[in-house]
């Protein structure tokens, strides 16, 4: 398959493309399609095979579509030039805004839960890539080890993707930061490896504080035994892709 057969908007199609790969890898080529009908996903893939984007661009593809989705929803409807008070719209500044002359501040769309510091850096550093065709797109991270207050600040504006170690996570949301009522999608990558680092509570505990009806994708090196258990709770009737 190509590119542009994955079913992808064609602005990221054009980022990719640019960015000088040929074809899409096999897990590309079965994960993204899959992904983009919004169904849960089980995935074993190994690390170098392009797991990062086969769940990076379907994310993005979630996030214009529901920022596509909220445009024509505040559209405001057609109005006469004129008001009845005979005084031109453009006087009447604001009318339109909501109180205080902001939109209220979002949380992230979707969230990554990924083992350690260096793959969820990897993975924001491959949003903020592919995802140069989605103007302003705001790609958090809050990972251990590093100090609490410049995570703390990057969550308090609007976020479309965060991505997180689970231990962190699980603070931050203890100490209310962290709203997560608007998570559409929920990624585990390298889902084996946080289960062997000891995550399952933080994992447990980070799931059930996200909206029911979000898609779940789970990629990891196998399904085999706790890992399997994990996907039982977290999805619901899974695409099995294994690569
Ligand atoms: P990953 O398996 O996500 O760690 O990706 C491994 C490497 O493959 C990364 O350096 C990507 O930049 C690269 N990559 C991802 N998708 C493609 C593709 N379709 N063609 C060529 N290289 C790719």
């Amino acid at each position: 398959a190509a590119f542009a057969e994955l079913g992808l908007d064609a602005s990221i199609v054009r980022t990719i493309v640019a960015g000088g790969y040929n074809d899409p890898t096999p897990v590309q080529a079965q994960a993204v399609p899959a992904a983009l009908t919004g169904r849960d996903l089980l995935v074993s893939s190994q690390t170098g095979s392009g797991k990062t984007a086969a769940f990076v661009w379907p994310a993005l593809q979630k996030i214009l579509e529901a920022r596509r989705a909220g445009r024509a929803e505040k559209r405001p409807a057609p109005q006469p030039a004129v008001s009845e008070e005979g005084q031109p719209q453009g006087e009447r500044r604001g009318a339109n805004r909501p109180r205080g002359g902001f939109p209220a501040p979002t949380g992230p769309r979707v969230l990554v839960l990924a083992p350690t510091r260096e793959l969820a850096m990897q993975v924001s550093r491959a949003c903020s890539t592919y995802g140069q065709a989605l103007q302003g797109l705001r790609v958090a991270h809050v990972v251990g080890g590093v100090p609490y207050h410049a995570q703390v600040k990057a969550l308090r504006g609007p976020v479309d993707v965060l991505i997180a170690t689970p231990g962190r996570l699980l603070d931050l949301m203890g100490s209310g930061t962290c709203r997560l009522d608007d998570v559409q999608m929920l990624v585990l990558d390298e889902a084996d490896r946080m289960l062997d680092m000891g995550f399952i509570d933080d994992i447990q505990a980070v799931a059930d504080a996200l909206p029911e009806g979000r898609q779940t994708l789970m990629f990891s090196a196998t399904f085999a035994g706790s890992v399997g258990g994990l996907a039982q709770q977290l999805t619901r009737d899974p695409q099995r892709i294994s690569i």
